[in-house]
């Protein structure tokens, strides 16, 4: 049988989400590129990398080994160009914009080898939409994943009409190969975990503004009543409030729904900076 596996995999964005894609596939022993638009960005993912592995190494989770090998097969650059030029896998990590990841892809599908597969890390935005802006649609397919990407076992697979079969047979491999579970998903908005876990964490913010309970109680409420391992309030600070707001705005508008309309106070903090824990303030001081 052919070995179609990816061997080298290029992750676009060393954001909260790239820097985490980029370790898992290079611990399961593919060579990786890790791109970003400024060198701060880019180096501060590396840096995270090297933190996780630390920390993997602190608790014996990770040998010394194995941290060395997986740093050995990862680079960095600032250039696109290098970045694609020898990819067989492409992972785009970028803000949830329908315009921006199109534009991506379409200056990627120009500089990467022919029959390169796109992965799109997208939360809820139409994949078979991304996938107009190249060449060859079928090469498309969006691979989600959770935060933080090196721990959640989850890996949400979503196909549009035109994914090729052999395109979605890699990726099971390589979902395998990363040691994720894998879920197969339809092309519809938001997919199976985000139209469920936005809906919630919208209300959860709603319930918030009106004074109903501090955001303490609110998330104890569902993690001692429901036995969610997070509360949504907790969620939406990890996650972002950027993040779920823009998924939120678009979800309202797809699904013709308000329920998923981001509420007033959200709006509020998003343009003052209070993002959540990567802005070391949210729901939580962090
Ligand atoms: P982030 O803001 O942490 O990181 C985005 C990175 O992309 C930044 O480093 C930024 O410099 C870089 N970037 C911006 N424009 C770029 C461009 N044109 N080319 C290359 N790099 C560019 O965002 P994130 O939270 O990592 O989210 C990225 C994607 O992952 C989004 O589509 C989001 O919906 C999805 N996602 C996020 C989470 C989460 O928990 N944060 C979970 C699952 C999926």
């Amino acid at each position: 049988m052919p070995d179609n596996s990816f061997k080298t995999v290029t992750v676009i964005g060393a954001g909260t989400m790239g820097h985490g894609i980029a370790q898992v596939s290079a611990m399961a022993g593919m060579e990786v590129c890790l791109f970003d638009l400024a060198e701060p960005a880019l180096q501060h993912g590396l840096d995270r990398i090297h933190a996780n592995l630390d920390k993997g190494v602190e608790r014996g989770k990770v040998s010394v080994t194995d941290q060395e090998d997986t740093l050995m097969r990862i680079t960095g650059t600032t250039e696109l160009d290098v970045a694609v030029a020898d990819a067989d896998m492409v992972i785009e990590a970028v803000p949830e914009k329908l315009e921006l990841k199109q534009s991506l892809f379409r200056k990627i599908d120009e500089l990467a080898p022919q029959g390169c597969v796109y992965g799109t890390n997208t939360s809820s935005l139409s994949v078979a939409r991304i996938a107009e802006a190249v060449s060859d649609p079928t090469r498309v397919i969006g691979l989600h994943f959770f935060n933080p990407v090196h721990i959640m076992k989850l890996l949400e697979v979503v196909t549009h009409p035109n994914t090729g079969e052999d395109v979605l047979e890699r990726v099971r491999g390589y979902g395998a190969e990363i040691a994720k579970t894998c879920i197969y998903v339809k092309d519809f908005p938001g997919f199976a975990t985000s139209r469920l876990g936005v809906a919630l964490g919208m209300e959860a913010i709603r319930m918030f503004e009106q004074g109903v309970a501090s955001a303490e109680d609110i998330d104890t409420a569902m993690v001692l009543g429901y036995r969610h391992p997070v509360g949504p309030l907790k969620l939406t600070d990890m996650v972002g409030l950027d993040v779920r707001m823009h998924i939120g705005e678009y979800l309202a508008k797809e699904l013709n729904n308000p329920a998923f309309e981001p509420p007033a106070l959200m709006r509020q903090m998003v343009e003052e900076g209070r993002l959540g824990k990567k802005s070391g303030q949210g729901f939580y001081t962090w």
